[in-house]
């Protein structure tokens, strides 16, 4: 596959893992489980997409759009409708308040928010925390920023997934320059609570840190799981760098409409590097997501809520059905996803587990590992962890879970 000598792979490359040592490319854990799964007819619950489309109404928004011509490359910043509507909409949920020309960019996605917002505001050698397992854009995008990553684990504490804010302390050091922070969070589902965000946002404004925030599950939270912007925090709004999309609240995440607000100077270094990644996209999106967030008629939000709900309803189905078929769990409060621990089950290694399980029981997920940095102690204390999506239609979570109960019949053998 690969016809580059060793020594021409990126720095980037390299540290994130996606070369091996003699230049060989390593396959991402994520694309090897879907391959997988297609190949052995498995179900898959590796990958975080919805299989049942969002609202009618927004993507007739969408269609009405191109048919009425908005087809050509809008303003960099994003169309003036959707930086309004995202401002309202953070006005609205959260109090925030934001000047839609200054401090509101759309992106293509929260993704290239993310990448642009750490391109356009890091320098090499500055040291970047993030909680651990992480999303794994983020490892890649803070090697091409020439930075260090510096994780923090999460740890499971009295049934859920808890942050050591004096692990963060300790870690904060004097090349320490941001924190990135991800809540409701990825994998583990986790919401993080409004006294963990009051430590973090003491920590940064104690050594004046940067903080960028992904949230593109803010709305997809269960159980009346608070989710708190720590934007909204004293002290913080000035320093803070808030990331969200339209894909996942609406189910749409082929669509790639982020959008990045803070302060006007940390929005212009965010677009600035914006501007040369992608310069703009999503004509069409544009429009019907600043309809959906304005969400004039309340049909978005009757939408939202629903989705919520459903997903709580699907979450419960797939945590009873992974701890009937032997796994513990930890019960999510947010995203998409749970992640199920094999111990019980005898597998240690969950990269292994995930490996076999499409072949043993017609199930793909991902393992906890592949979130997480080679070699640290969280990586080693989640290893026997594998997560799993529960975004996917009831019919096909009931079936999943009728497979993952065959583990228990199988016996624990070959799992070791
Ligand atoms: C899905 C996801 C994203 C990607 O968002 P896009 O808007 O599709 O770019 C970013 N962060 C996390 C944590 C995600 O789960």
């Amino acid at each position: 596959m690969s016809s580059l000598p060793a020594g021409r792979w990126s720095e980037v490359a390299r540290r994130t893992g996606l070369v091996d040592a003699a230049g060989a490319v390593r396959q991402t854990v994520f694309a090897e489980m879907t391959d997988l799964a297609a190949r052995t007819g498995a179900i898959n619950l590796g990958q975080g997409f919805p299989d049942v489309d969002g609202p009618a109404h927004v993507s007739r928004a969408a269609v009405a759009a191109i048919e009425a011509g908005h087809n050509q490359y809008p303003p960099g910043a994003g169309i003036p409708a959707l930086r309004e509507a995202v401002a309202a909409h953070a006005a609205r949920h959260y109090g925030l308040d934001l000047d839609p020309d200054t401090e509101v960019l759309v992106t293509t996605g929260a993704t290239e928010g993310v990448a642009a917002a750490l391109l356009g505001l890091l320098v090499p050698g500055d040291e970047v925390l993030t909680l651990e397992p992480f999303y794994d854009s983020y490892a890649a995008v803070i090697a091409l920023a020439g930075a260090v990553h510096v994780p923090v684990g999460l740890a499971v504490e009295e049934g859920a997934f808890a942050l050591d804010v004096q692990a963060v302390r300790r870690a904060v050091g004097p090349r320490t320059r941001m924190l990135l922070l991800n809540s409701p969070h990825n994998p583990t589902g986790t919401v993080l609570s409004r006294s963990e965000l009051e430590a973090l946002a003491e920590v940064a404004r104690d050594h004046d840190l940067l903080v960028v925030t992904d949230e593109v599950y803010e709305h997809l939270t269960y159980d009346g799981a608070e989710h708190v912007p720590i934007s909204t925090l004293p002290g913080m709004a000035g320093r803070t760098l808030r990331i969200s999309s339209a894909g996942k609240t609406l189910s749409f995440t082929g669509w790639k409409v982020g959008w990045v607000t803070g302060p006007a100077e940390l929005v212009t270094a965010v677009r600035t590097v914006k501007q040369f990644l992608t310069y703009t996209s999503g004509a069409p999106f544009q429009p019907a997501v600043a309809e959906a967030l304005l969400d004039a008629d309340g049909a978005t939000h009757a939408y939202v809520a629903g989705l919520a709900a459903s997903l709580a309803a699907r979450r419960d189905l797939l945590c009873e059905g992974l701890v009937s078929a032997g796994f513990d769990v930890v019960v999510p409060r947010g995203t998409y996803f749970v992640v199920a621990d094999a111990a019980p089950l005898g597998a240690e290694d969950g990269a292994r587990l995930a490996r076999e399980l499409p072949a043993r029981v017609g199930v793909a997920g991902v393992p906890v590992s592949a979130f997480c940095q080679d070699g640290t102690a969280t990586s080693a204390a989640l290893a026997s962890r594998v997560r799993f999506t529960f975004v996917k239609r009831e019919a096909v979570l009931r079936e999943a879970v009728q497979r993952l109960e065959g583990l228990r019949r199988q016996g624990t053998s070959g799992a070791r």
